[in-house]
C-alpha cells in the first residue's frame, strides 16, 4: 500500500479565522448543503471545487450572511455570526466578497467605486477612504486607473478592480466566487497572477472555482464539495491528482 502524504498544516495551533460547522441550507425541498464543515486559517488560501450546482456559491453566500442558514454555525474569528442577534452589516464589513461578474458601477470612476461603500455605509471619512482605496489599487497594480471608468478597462482589469474593492476594508477573509469564469481565456492569467500575489502576501481567502488548473496554482488546501458535504480535502496534489473518494474521482473524470 502506498502511503498517503500527510497534509502540512501551515499554522497547526492557530485557531481558524473562519469555521463553518454542520451547516445546512435548503431551498424548499432541495437540500443544497446538508452538513458542511470547513475551516480556514489565517493566511490560508482554501479552494472549493465541486460540480456546477453542488452549492459552492450558496456556501459563500451563507458565510457572507446573504442567505439565512437552516442549521449549523458560521464562526468568524470565533464569533457565531449566524446568531440572529448579530448585526449582519457589521459582519459583512469584515468580509470581502467578489462574484463572477464584476458588478462595478459603470457611471462611477474606479476610485469612486472603491470609496462608495466605505463612505456611505461604513461612515469612513472621505480622505481616509481615498487613501485606503489607492492602497488597494496599488495591491492589484491599477493605481494609475483610479480616474478611469470601468468601461475603459479590460475585463481582467475590471475584475482586479472588483477584488481591490473587496480588499479596501482589509477583510478577515476574502471570498471569491468564480472570479475568472466570465473572462476570456487570455484575461484569466492576470487575475490568477493577482491571486497568487495575494496568497503570497498572506491574504486569507476562500475561493470557489471549477477550474482545476486555477485550484492547483493558488490553493494551500482544496476542498471537494459533493452531496452537500465536504467529501475530501487536502493539498491539490492529493485531492486533484490522487483523489481517494469515489465522488471526487467521478467529478474529476468528467472534466477530462
Ligand atoms: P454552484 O455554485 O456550486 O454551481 P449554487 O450554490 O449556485 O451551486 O447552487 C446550488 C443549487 O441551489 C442549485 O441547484 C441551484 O439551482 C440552487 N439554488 C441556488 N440559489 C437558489 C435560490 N435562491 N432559490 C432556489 N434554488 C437555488
Ligand atoms: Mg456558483
Amino acid at each position: 500500500m502506498t502511503a498517503v502524504p500527510v497534509p502540512v498544516d501551515p499554522e497547526p495551533l492557530a485557531p481558524p479565522v473562519l469555521a463553518v460547522e454542520h451547516l445546512r441550507k435548503a431551498y424548499g425541498d432541495l437540500v443544497v448543503l446538508a452538513d458542511v464543515d470547513l475551516e480556514v486559517r489565517r493566511g490560508e488560501c482554501v479552494v472549493l471545487i465541486g460540480a456546477s450546482g453542488s452549492g459552492k456559491s450558496t456556501l459563500l453566500r451563507c458565510v457572507d450572511l446573504l442567505e439565512q442558514v437552516d442549521d449549523g454555525v458560521v464562526r468568524l474569528e470565533g464569533q457565531d455570526v449566524t446568531d440572529p442577534r448579530v448585526d449582519a452589516d457589521a459582519v459583512r464589513a469584515r468580509l470581502g466578497i467578489v462574484f463572477q461578474g464584476y458588478n462595478l458601477f459603470p457611471h462611477l470612476s474606479v476610485l469612486d467605486n472603491l470609496t462608495l461603500a466605505p463612505v456611505r455605509v461604513h461612515k469612513v471619512a472621505r480622505d481616509e477612504a481615498r487613501d485606503r482605496a489607492l492602497e488597494a489599487l496599488d495591491r492589484v497594480g491599477l493605481r494609475e486607473k483610479a480616474g478611469a471608468r470601468p468601461d475603459d478597462l479590460s475585463g481582467g482589469q475590471q475584475q482586479r478592480v472588483a477584488i481591490a474593492r473587496a480588499l479596501v476594508t482589509d477583510p478577515v477573509v476574502l471570498l471569491l466566487d468564480e472570479v475568472t469564469s466570465a473572462l476570456d481565456p487570455e484575461l484569466v492569467g492576470e487575475v490568477l497572477d493577482l491571486l497568487r500575489e495575494l496568497q503570497a502576501d498572506g491574504t486569507t481567502m476562500l475561493v470557489n472555482t471549477h477550474e482545476m488548473g486555477f485550484a492547483r496554482q493558488v490553493a494551500d488546501r482544496v476542498c471537494f464539495l459533493g452531496a452537500g458535504r465536504i467529501l475530501e480535502q487536502g493539498p491539490a496534489a492529493q485531492v486533484i491528482d490522487d483523489p481517494q473518494e469515489e465522488p471526487t474521482r467521478r467529478f474529476l473524470a468528467r472534466l477530462h
